[in-house]
This record gives structure tokens, sequence and C-alpha cells, in this order.
């Protein structure tokens, strides 16, 4: 251990620790901007310069080591004036548009330049900034925003995609792509994990608030809303409810609000996937098909795997998304049922996530969803509306798509689609008994493994989050070094908990909890009260069976709930 002081405090911190470590350990906070913990730490942006004994002039915290009997001051005079000019420095290039812009009230530039007394215009506001990019069905840039701290660069290479990075050099220098090209001419695969890094609002997802508002007021549409699992354990968050607060009543009474919708619950189809998906692995398995076979409900994970893994199409799920078995079902069986004409109906997904907005766009799903909205965006028109979310009572879903069982919700976490299928395999083929919970799969690690025994066959499985561990393990798989049964993959680090559409979390509170792991919870604890486990046992989903498709992998099944993949060039 090493010893220290801070501002006075006493501190011991193991070996390697950096000063905001250390300081983190004594509670004293030192401000960020460019460091955000599992993305990036470069020490670039000098928002977090401290004065330390041993040093030669004021030193980056997030970076500089600890050492023994060190002393280190955090808010003297010139370590105040120093990040003062910093926020007046990076003022000068920049927008200064807070009234209209989409994070003001949530920025952390905004909030730096009031806690340091910054001047807007100390050194002049003439800066020559590329067009905003709003070519991308998922995500707009606009460099005139943004501070050049480059967190979205580090989460997309994270990701191993790399399609956006610095670009000229000194005082021209932005963020974009190269030669200038929109991100929508990229192998970006819209899982916005730049955007939910971005401290600003430089990067933000393509709205389609106007389109569902028009939809709602026009006495022609149906409208209906239904909210992917993850929903329920984030959206508090925008109303400022503490981290893995599970909101699942007041969402849907403030859904019911906005006007004359009806609300449903995508656990259902999360459901029906699980259906599709566990019977059509018991198929590969049983009658020698592709395997293993990988999870398909991710579409920035489809994307990848277009774009950098086409060899690998054939062993993908050929299972829709839960988004869109749901608008599958909505336009055919409900409309029928409820005598609408599908072009009547109106269909709005609320989503984690910014590739599902790209997902919608895609021909071979055939265009059943109309807008799908971000819970960002859910809560913008909540808030819009009027609405006081936190003393909302809880509603309930409308029938006949409310009932999901916890598998359905667990979806929302990496590792849930994994457990949600064997819950479902182990039942088909060990029947009453059949274990409910596969906990190897659990947890936030970037890659998880385990093998179980059901109904007497060996299944090996992998689960990873995030592309960048995504591709350790298809490598692997690719050189024989290792070889599973079914691999599940979601995009986003943590699964569409922590999706490019969630609410913006400051940098201070990222850096403290793991909000991943904290949001997860919220859907175990969900899915642990449910009396539902298991997917086969969610009434909506039996009804489907017996009115509608008649058995999972059935000719209608494949017509409506699978799809296809196609091979897209690398750029
Ligand atoms: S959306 Fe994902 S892939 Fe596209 S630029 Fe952002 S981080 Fe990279
Ligand atoms: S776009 Fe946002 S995250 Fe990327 S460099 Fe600019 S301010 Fe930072
Ligand atoms: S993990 Fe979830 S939120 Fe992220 S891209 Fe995939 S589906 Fe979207």
């Amino acid at each position: 251990m090493i010893n220290l002081k801070i501002n006075g405090i006493p501190v011991s911190v193991p070996e390697g620790s950096t000063i905001l470590d250390a300081a983190k350990l004594a509670n004293i906070r030192i401000p960020t901007l460019c460091y955000l913990k599992d993305v990036q730490c470069v020490g670039s942006c000098r928002m977090c310069l401290v004065e330390a004994t041993g040093a030669r002039g004021l030193v980056a915290a997030c970076v500089y080591p600890v050492s023994e009997g060190m002393e280190v001051r955090t808010n003297t005079p010139r370590v105040r004036k120093s990040r003062k000019t910093t926020v007046e420095l990076i003022l000068s290039t920049h927008k200064k548009k807070c009234l209209s812009c989409v994070r003001s009230m949530n920025c952390e530039l905004q909030k730096l330049a009031l806690e340091y007394n910054a001047e807007e215009d100390r050194f002049g506001t003439d800066h020559d900034i590329d067009p905003v990019d709003d070519l991308s069905p998922s995500v707009v840039r606009d460099n005139s925003k943004c501070v050049l701290c480059t967190r979205c660069v580090a989460a997309c290479n994270n990701q191993t995609i790399g399609v956006i990075g610095p670009q000229h050099r000194g005082y021209a220098k932005v963020i974009g792509s190269p030669y200038g090209v929109s991100l929508a001419h990229t192998s970006c695969v819209n899982c916005g994990q730049c955007v939910v890094a971005c401290p600003v609002g430089a990067l933000y997802e393509k709205s389609n608030v106007a389109d569902v508002w028009g939809a709602i007021v026009n006495p022609e549409k149906h409208v209906v809303f239904f909210t992917a699992p993850s929903i329920k354990a984030t959206l508090g968050e925008a109303f400022g409810l503490p981290v893995g607060t599970n909101v699942d009543g007041k969402m849907v009474s403030a859904i019911k609000q906005l006007g004359d919708v009806k609300c449903f619950n995508m656990d259902i189809t999360a459901d029906l996937t699980i259906m599709e998906e566990a019977n059509e692995l018991l198929q590969r398995i049983m009658q020698g098909g592709t395997t293993p076979m990988f999870t398909s409900c991710c579409p920035g994970w489809v994307k990848f795997a277009e774009h950098y893994y086409p060899e690998l199409l054939p062993n993908l799920s050929t299972c829709k998304s839960p988004q869109e078995m749901f608008s599958a079902v909505l336009k055919t069986y409900y409309c029928e049922k409820n005598n609408i004409k599908p072009e009547d109906l109106y269909v709005v997904s609320v989503i984690p996530c910014t590739a599902k907005k790209f997902e919608i766009t895609r021909d071979e799903l055939g265009h059943y969803t109309d807008a799908a909205i971000t819970t960002r965006e859910l809560a913008k028109m909540i808030k819009e509306a009027g609405i006081d979310f936190a003393n909302l009572p809880d509603g309930k879903y409308d029938t006949p798509f409310g009932d999901a069982s916890g598998a359905g919700a667990i979806f929302g976490t990496t590792g849930g689609v994994m457990e949600a299928a064997l819950r479902t395999a182990a039942y088909v083929l060990g029947g009453e008994g059949a274990p409910l919970e596969f906990k190897e799969v659990r947890g936030t690690r970037g890659i998880k493994e385990a093998e179980y025994s059901i109904g007497g066959s060996t299944v090996k499985v992998a689960v990873a989050n995030g592309l960048g561990n995504a591709r350790k393990v298809i490598e692997q798989i690719k050189s024989g070094e290792k070889q599973y049964t079914f691999v599940e993959i979601m995009a986003c680090p943590g699964g569409c908990i922590n999706g490019g559409g969630q609410p913006y979390v400051h940098d201070e509170i990222r850096n403290s909890i793991d909000l991943k792991a904290v949001r997860a919870q919220a859907l175990y604890d969900s899915d642990s009260a449910n009396k539902y486990r298991c997917s086969h046992e969610t009434p909506a989903v039996k009804a489907l069976y017996d009115e509608f498709f008649g058995k999972p992998l059935s000719h209608k099944a494949h017509e409506l709930l699978h799809t296809t993949y196609h091979q897209r060039d690398k750029y």
C-alpha cells in the first residue's frame, strides 16, 4: 500500500493507483472530462490537474501515479485558475446554444463552466465547424458542440469498429470519419456507445419524437407503444430517481397519459423469441444443423457480423429481434383480431438502443415498426407533456400483451437471453422440474462460459458483451481453440441496460458505481418476483401459438418471425 495525503487527509491505496483513485477513496472530488471509467484514461483534457509534491508543475490526476509520502492539493488558487482557463479555451470553439441543446441541464461542460465561473467569450468564438452529419438512421454528429475529449473515439475503438477519430491538426482538429464521409457510409454498427460516452450535445440519436406526436394526434391512427425489457430499469434516471429503480408501473401510466394510446409489454416477444430460438437450437443440435448457433436479437451485433464475419451468418439464429417480432404480430394477428387495417395501426417501439432505429429500416424485416424511440426520447415526451413522473401511480399494460415471464425481463442484460433460452430448452427436454437459474452466465464480465447437461446432452455456451469481447470469442471459435453449442452476443458492454439510447449518466456517477450491474439487478429482481419464470409459461405466448402460429418454427412463424442476413462491405 502507498500512503499519501490529499488536502491534508491521509489515505492508503494499492501501488499503481492514480491520484484520482486515491481522491475517490478519500471522498474528494476532482473534476474530469476526457476520463471515463471502462472507456478511456488519457489525461488529455487537463480538467483534473492538481498540485503534487515531487512533480514539476500541475499533473493530471487521472493518469499520475501516487508515491509514498506524496502530498496532493486539489483546490489551490493555481489549480482553480488552470481549470477555469481550460473551460474557457474549450468554450472558444464551442457553439453555445445551450437553451435548445439536447444536453441542456445535463451537460458536463455546462456544469464545469458554472462551477469555475468561466467567461463564455474570453478567447472569442470564431471557429469554422463542419456541418452536422445526420445521414445515419441512428446517430447525429454535431462537431460544433464537440469538446475533443475523444471519449467517443475510445468507445468506438473499444467496440473494435474504429470508424471515428481525430481529423486534421491543431485548431482545425475535428472528430469524424476518414476522408470526411458521413457515419452512414461507414461500417458503423449504430450501437450508440459513442453517444452515451459523449459529455456534451455533440452526439445524439436521430429523433422520431415529432413523428410519434403527429401519429398520436391523428384521429385516423391507432397508436400502440411497446416497451423493451430494460426500459423499466433505466427510465427513472431521467427523472432523478436512483440508478436501478424499477419504474415499470409509472412508465405504463406515463405512456397512457401521452394520448389515446395503448401500451404493451415487449417482454412478451422476448418470450416469443425464446420459444422460437430455443426450438431452433434444439433442431440444429438434433438434426446436425450449423453450430455454434449465435443469438440474433441485437441489431448492433447482427450488422457487425454482416460487415466483419459474413462467413458466420449461417450460424446466426434466423429469429427476428423481439422488436421486429412484436411489430409483425401487431400488424397481423392484432389487427385481424381487432378489425384494424394494418396501415391504420401506428407501432411505436420504445428501446434502449440506437441500432434498433437502423433495424426498422431493413427491407428484409418487412417495415412493420413505424417508429423506434429511445429511453431518452420517451423521457423527453413525458417531460414535454408535463407529466409528474415521480408521483405517478403504477399503471397496467393493456391486454392481451401485458403479463410476461421473468425470462423475458432478463433479456435486457448480458446473459439474459442465454439464461432464458436455457430455461426453455431444459423444459422442452426435461419437462417439469427443469432448472430455472443458470447463474454462471450472469454478471457484467466481458466473456462468460459455462457447460450444462440438458436432457442428457452436454451444452457448452459462451456469452460476450461489447463487440471487442465478441471478436475475441469469434476468433477463438474460428481457430478451433474453443467449441460451443450456443453463443449469446450483445453489442453494448453489459447488454441493453447500457445501450446507446439509455439515459445520459454523468461521468461522476459512471466513475463511482458499476452502472451496468446496478441496472441489471433491477431486472433480476423483477424476474425472481414474477409468477412466470419461463417463456413458455407466458399466457399471451401460449395464446399466440394456439390461435395464430400453431407451434414454434411453423410455416407461419417462419414467415413472420424469422429473417435472413447479408454480407456488407467494410469501410
Ligand atoms: S454508433 Fe457504435 S459503431 Fe457507430 S460510431 Fe458510435 S460507437 Fe462507433
Ligand atoms: S463528439 Fe463528444 S465524445 Fe466525441 S470528442 Fe466530441 S465531445 Fe468528446
Ligand atoms: S446490446 Fe441492446 S442496446 Fe446494445 S445494440 Fe444490442 S440490442 Fe441495442
